[in-house]
């Protein structure tokens, strides 16, 4: 059996309109002959509401988070009315279950209430109920595109992603275990494929072994999307998001994007992690390890072929396939005056970003120093302290990082040269090329960035390869792109 997953961001789902193109997109595949597996986000802006309304309700302001649920409340029923009572209805097809559904959408926000009443009353949100709080925006939206495709003569199923994807208890960030998602996989969802219906799945939420609800990390649907691919061996990976597939650099700042024809599966990590957020980095690493092709597709734009990642790279003129830009960075500089030459100096500096959870981007070290950066401030004053008990540390905001991904860098000479050259009127604060070799990256100051790229695309995207680049249509920044409008 052929399967594809086909995972639908939050735009795509983000009211009646974007759910009904969502089932004709489906529709279609089904009818070249392909099993779809569907995984959906949450409507656009769920997830950030959900997550004001719980820290609202966990510092107490009880009328805050209700007033902020009531609001969602209407919103799913404003979309479910659109979306089940439409005049178009097929003829033939059976009423809507209009009544029900409601009555199921009351329900969870009797249930989404009554955790924010006992938030407000304790006045404590801890990751684990967090978890639970945020997990109810794709329930709601993976029944309510069940509903929709059901009204639509699809023969959609809902699962419910926590029975398959069984994760640690790492809340807000937790860690699939692979081999009980197989199996639950296997179990629940390829017997429905086997009977050609259609499984429904919210993205983004799992569950421990115990039945514990957790999440896997702020836009983490992609990573259901490859989780299931990888899982029941699908031939294809479709990320359906709301831009035309990856770019050579974020259109907003420089309209002379263009589109990436196809790209390698080690490009777009580099890029995925650093890039425009069109993917979630963790969606890459089981696409890759079993050799499912993902493709990047626009739901506005369903004609569109998009952007394919493929295991091997096409080779072209341009020795760079993206810019990738990452704002709000803080560079910690670490100048190890006590512990000069001592040995186990960089993992006493580890030590502290493990102990805190941080992740660091990017590392530039000397004989003395040695300069990291982060995307989180969060934890910084505590880092801060325990890194000066073996060092003296500085650290400064504002920053931002770019990085230039190809495969065609490896062992060319004078690209750096050339890079320099076009932003030699930046402030270059931190350089490092990837020990991939397939990336240079480099800090600079935030408010430098948009000349910065637009000088470093103008450098290198002159006279686009046509195998690799789309040259017909230059890029439109789209009005509300998925990582601003989640
Ligand atoms: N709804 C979740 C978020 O906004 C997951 C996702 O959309 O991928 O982060
Ligand atoms: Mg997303």
């Amino acid at each position: 059996m052929k399967f594809v997953v086909m995972k639908f961001g939050g735009t795509s789902v983000e009211d009646a309109v974007a759910i009904d193109r969502t089932a004709r997109i489906v529709a279609n595949r089904r009818a070249q002959g392909v099993l779809p597996i569907v995984v959906v986000s949450a409507m656009a802006k769920v997830t950030d509401q959900l997550i004001a309304a719980a820290s609202a309700a966990g510092r107490g302001d009880r009328a805050g988070s209700l007033a902020i649920s009531a609001r969602l409340r209407h919103r799913h029923h404003d979309t479910a009315r659109k979306l089940l009572l439409p005049a178009g209805a097929p003829i033939g097809s059976e009423p809507p279950p209009f009544a029900e559904f409601a009555e199921w959408i009351d329900k969870q926000f009797e249930s989404l209430d009554e955790i924010f009443r006992g938030l407000a009353a304790v006045g404590e949100l801890t990751a684990r109920t967090g978890d639970m709080v945020v997990s109810y925006g794709e329930q709601l939206s993976s029944r309510m595109v069940t509903a929709g495709f059901a009204a639509r003569g699809l023969d959609a199923v809902h699962v419910d992603s926590r029975k398959c994807i069984i994760t640690d208890a790492q809340y807000g960030r937790a860690i699939p275990n692979d081999a009980l998602i197989e199996k639950r996989l296997e179990e629940v969802v390829l017997p429905l494929l086997k009977e050609q219906k259609l499984p429904v799945m919210g993205g983004f939420i799992g569950s421990t072994e115990e039945g514990v609800t957790t999440t896997l990390g702020r836009g983490g649907s992609d990573f259901t999307a490859a989780l299931v691919g990888g899982g029941l061996n699908a031939s294809v990976i479709e990320i359906w998001t709301d831009v035309n597939g990856i770019m050579t650099t974020d259109p907003r700042i420089c309209p002379d994007a263009l589109r990436v024809k196809t790209i390698s599966f080690e490009e777009a990590a580099e890029l995925a992690y650093f890039g425009a957020k069109v993917l979630h980095p963790a969606t890459i690493l089981p696409a890759v390890q079993k050799n499912i092709p993902v493709a990047v597709l626009n739901s506005r734009n369903p004609e569109n072929e998009g952007t394919r990642i493929t295991a091997l790279a096409s080779h072209c003129r341009s020795p760079f396939k993206s810019i990738a830009v990452k704002k709000r960075l803080t560079i910690i500089d670490v100048v190890a005056s006590r512990m000069l030459m001592s040995h186990g100096y960089l993992k006493s500096i580890f030590d502290v970003f493990d102990k805190h959870k941080c992740a660091v981007d990017m590392v530039s070290t000397s004989e003395v120093s040695v300069s990291v950066t982060v995307d989180s401030n969060e934890k910084l004053p505590e880092i801060s302290a325990d890194l000066s008990k073996v060092a003296d540390v500085k650290y400064e905001g504002r920053k931002a990082l770019i990085c230039m991904v190809g495969e065609d860098i490896r062992g060319q000479n004078g690209i750096a040269a050339q890079v320099f050259q076009a932003i030699r009127h930046v402030n270059v604060r931190m350089i490092s090329q990837g020990a991939s070799e397939i990336n240079m990256s480099f800090m600079i100051e935030e408010d430098d960035v948009d000349e910065a790229v637009r000088s470093l695309h103008a450098a290198f995207f002159q006279d686009p390869d046509p195998e690799v680049f789309d040259v017909q249509a230059r890029a439109v920044a789209s009005a509300v792109p998925e990582s601003v409008g989640r």
